[in-house]
């Protein structure tokens, strides 16, 4: 897509601090990371997000996701790291092209995770089946 940031970058459009690449997925550090390291993993084609990318391309970035996420914790000297991807923009997804986040954790480093709710009686039978019914 012409108008696509992380497109501009697999097509060399825009510059990034690449730190992986085959064929089909490019790795680079995120501009405005949580902590230094913060890397994104693409697809090189333009998927939005994890409903419409095809399952082997999905493979190739987890893949990548597991080599990268190793050379990440190792470079910045950590134990730590979230990986995690926002897929729609409620979710958070800002750039709507398919992408995963290798984020180094330091203890303290204020990044908060998602708050934790409770299901009714009864409820939480209720979404399984409905997920269950959609599979
Ligand atoms: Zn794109």
């Amino acid at each position: 897509m012409s108008d696509c940031l992380f497109c501009k970058i697999v097509n060399g459009d825009i510059p990034c601090s690449k730190v992986y690449e085959d064929s089909h997925v490019l790795a680079f550090l995120d501009i405005g990371p949580v902590n230094k390291g913060h890397t994104l993993v693409i697809p090189k084609k333009h998927y939005v997000n994890v409903f419409d990318i095809p399952e082997e391309d999905w493979i190739s970035v987890m893949k990548s996701v597991r080599k990268v996420s190793s050379a990440v914790k190792k470079a910045v000297g950590v134990d730590a790291v979230n990986i995690m991807s926002s897929n729609g923009e409620v979710s958070g997804q800002v750039v709507m092209h398919s992408h995963t986040h290798i984020i180094p954790r330091l203890k303290e480093d204020g990044l908060k995770l998602w708050s934790q709710g409770k299901y009714e009686e009864g409820e939480m039978d209720s979404f399984k089946e409905k997920i269950i019914s959609c599979l």
